[in-house]
């Protein structure tokens, strides 16, 4: 059996260890910024030399308690301007600031004004770092911003971005990238000739549980992959929202939640999907889905003989679930794409028994962990490990089945292009 702890813990934030580094948080000529993770004692500020551990004073019983990795200091991490100050980012990416370890809010983007001084005061953002989208490209020069975090309407994440790396600010983008393939092909490219980093925000990659399953599937313990089955559905209520307009979100259940179930099957396997059949569902006398659809399934088909079958849906009680099944195991996760209470089990035959085993992980907050993740590639200029080509061919895959389910055809999906995803996961994992 694999042992989960440890990788629940530590491997996998990148190990901030033992290399001192001074890296360029805005590589280009312009907007320079340098942070040192030097110490003025010579040591490395993310490196063992300042991690505090206490004696343990419980018997040899009891599990010992383990002092944190230490944080950079609030003069040394990476800011972040939070672009649109809807839901995720008021719910979910401002509170993750207290739990991260290397980055820190400097700048807002909004547009109401009122609302935006209220956040700032809560997180000690200087009023002069309040931008609504009007005067959006004077963040270019604020000097304490140096990652910009785009969490607007789907249909809006390209003009952003793009803007964002004429500026020469490093991008982190909320999923789905964009609303198309061709414009996450136009992001990829302003970011890269710009010379920025762009990743995009799947958070459930840096998540332990769904991190223990990949390590499970890597190890072996599963055996051959043959079946996935997910789900990842919610009842929309508000007629009005942008989710439900087609040129804000760019589709409807399926870009928005469906696509949880694509990346998910992708991350897991490390196989990428080569062909897709799929259904699709949109009530005329629903005024909810004049423009998206309610309902989708699909079943994407790989070289290896795994097949993946999902369902999502606009209109269901929430339900966010996966199981993967091998030819040795199968692991279930339900819930499976949370914020919180993700929980993981699997089992196999284990001494002539049929066996289940549900690992213990500790919960972290994803958006730290995705965060602390952009902050350490920039600090060591690394790639992240969901570049801006992960959602590309997630929108890939989505194209194919949105013509799959409007043609009733098996479509094929054109492979990646650049290194495949197994060689993505071994250099960036
Ligand atoms: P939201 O509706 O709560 O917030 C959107 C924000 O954009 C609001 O502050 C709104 O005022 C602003 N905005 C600016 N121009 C707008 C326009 N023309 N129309 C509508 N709103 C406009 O949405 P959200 O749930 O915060 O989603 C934002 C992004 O984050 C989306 O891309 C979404 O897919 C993504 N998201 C990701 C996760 C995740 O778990 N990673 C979860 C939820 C949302």
């Amino acid at each position: 059996m694999s042992s989960l702890g440890p990788l629940s813990r530590r491997s996998f934030l990148v190990n901030a260890s033992t290399t001192a580094v001074t890296a360029s948080l805005c590589s280009p000529p312009t907007a320079r910024a340098e942070v040192s993770l030097q110490a003025n004692d010579g040591t490395d500020q993310l490196g063992k030399q300042n991690k505090v551990q206490l004696s343990q004073i419980h018997g040899p019983s009891e599990q010992n308690e383990m002092a944190p990795e230490p944080s950079l200091p609030a003069n040394k991490r990476v800011g972040f301007a939070v672009v649109g100050l809807g839901r995720l980012s008021i719910n979910q990416i401002l509170p993750a600031f207290g739990a991260s370890k290397h980055c820190k809010p400097a700048a807002l983007v909004s547009g109401d004004r009122a609302k935006a001084m209220k956040i700032a005061a809560q997180y000690g953002i200087p009023e002069s770092s309040i931008y609504d989208y009007k005067t959006y490209e004077q963040l270019a020069a604020n000097p304490s911003v140096h990652v910009i975090y785009i969490v607007l309407p789907n249909g809006m994440h390209e003009e952003y971005v793009v803007h964002g790396a004429k500026m020469r600010k490093h991008i982190l983008c909320e999923k789905p990238m964009a609303n198309s393939s061709v414009e996450a092909e136009r992001m990829i490219d302003a970011c890269s000739k710009a010379g920025v980093k762009l990743m995009i925000a799947y958070r459930q990659q840096y998540e332990p549980h769904n991190r223990a399953l990949r390590k499970l599937i890597t190890d072996g313990e599963l055996g051959r992959l043959r079946g996935f089955l997910s789900t990842n559905s919610q009842q929309m209520g508000d007629p009005a929202h942008w989710r439900l307009n087609k040129a804000l979100a760019g589709g409807g259940c399926l870009p928005d939640v469906g696509l949880y179930c694509v990346n998910a099957v992708r991350f897991l396997s490390g196989e990428e999907p080569v062909r897709v059949s799929a259904q699709i569902w949109q009530p005329k006398d629903d005024p909810r889905f004049k423009e998206v659809e309610a309902s989708m399934s699909f079943t994407m088909h790989f070289t290896s003989g795994l097949q993946a079958t999902c369902t999502t849906s606009y209109d269901t009680h929430k339900s966010q679930s996966l199981r993967m099944e091998g030819t040795d195991a199968w692991a279930e996760m339900s819930p499976a794409y949370a914020y919180h209470g993700n929980k993981l089990k699997w089992s196999k035959l284990d001494k002539g028994k049929e066996t289940q085993f549900v690992p213990q992980l500790e919960e972290k907050d994803q958006f730290a962990l995705e965060m602390d993740h952009l902050a350490e590639c920039i600090l060591k200029d690394k790639p992240p490990h969901t570049p801006g080509e992960e959602g590309l061919q997630d929108h890939r895959v989505m194209e194919a089945i949105y013509e799959a389910a409007k043609t009733g055809r098996l479509v094929e999906i054109a492979p990646p292009k650049g290194p495949t995803r197994a060689q993505e996961l071994q250099q960036t994992a």
